[in-house]
């Protein structure tokens, strides 16, 4: 039983504890290459969260984990079967009803710990901010925090090295043989500016991608899993920290 996580603690517990900080997980259920499991941003989002917070919980944050929830905006993906879209709009009444409940208990920050790149909670967060001023609303993307070109060889944003050799670390009998993993190739824009990270628009998964990955998994390893993974959840658990340290009321320096 870890103190820290909402979904295996007791209301004896809650009831003798206070929080100052929420973080609600968020994943996405997606096709990730032919060697990774659906659930692969959801097994990051968890046990990343969860990490992260047991490290800042042992140096004093009162931080508590909520359940994560599982599907996230795959609107590109739309013909790869059971990838499990849920649109912004949804996205949003969701949180809504999560902040009501904290606003209400007097948990007064929220972090949303995004795990998956089609998910993107700022504007929405923005507009909750409006409704409940006294919460102090957050998100993040664990998997921009640090420089991956420093732990992982190939570049990708999905199913790749990084992706491959966190869950062969994590979960490795989730894992397929990596001689069974497509290449990951990707395709890019002919409008040149789309290519650009100053532009976007939302790329058609199954004409970018043959074997749904972007980016080689090919020479992922559990011990380069296991650097990134330490490294990241440091850096979250201070995150974690600093949130539950900050006064809503003097946030600036
Ligand atoms: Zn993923």
């Amino acid at each position: 039983m870890r103190p820290y996580i909402l979904k295996e603690i007791t209301w004896k517990i809650v009831k003798e504890s206070s929080y100052e900080l929420a973080v609600l997980p968020w994943g996405a259920c997606e096709a990730h290459n032919y060697h990774l499991p659906y659930g692969t941003d959801i097994y990051e989002a968890d046990h990343i969260a969860a990490e992260s917070a047991r490290k800042a919980y042992e140096a004093g944050a009162k931080v508590i984990i909520l359940p994560t929830i599982p599907f996230g905006v795959n609107t590109g993906q739309t013909d790869i079967t059971l990838d499990m879209n849920m649109y912004p709009s949804r996205q949003a009444a969701i949180l809504n009803d999560v902040i009501e409940v904290l606003n209400r208990q007097g948990i007064k920050k929220l972090l949303v710990f995004n795990s998956h790149g089609g998910n993107s909670f700022k504007a929405i967060l923005r507009e909750l901010g409006v409704k409940y001023p006294e919460m102090f609303l957050a998100s993040c993307d664990w998997f921009k925090s640090l420089d991956k070109s420093q732990y992982f060889e190939e570049p990708g944003d999905h199913a790749d090295e990084m992706e491959t050799s966190l869950v062969m670390h994590l979960y490795p009998h989730l894992v397929s043989p990596l001689d069974e993993a497509g290449d990951g190739a990707v395709k890019t824009w002919r409008v040149s500016g789309l290519n650009e990270s100053w532009a976007s628009a939302e790329r058609r998964w199954s004409q970018v991608t043959e074997d749904t990955g972007v980016g080689d998994p090919r020479k992922s390893t559990a011990d380069k899993g296991k650097k990134f993974y330490d490294d990241v959840t440091d850096k979250l658990a201070i995150f974690f920290q600093e949130l539950c340290d900050v006064n809503i009321d003097d946030l600036y320096k």
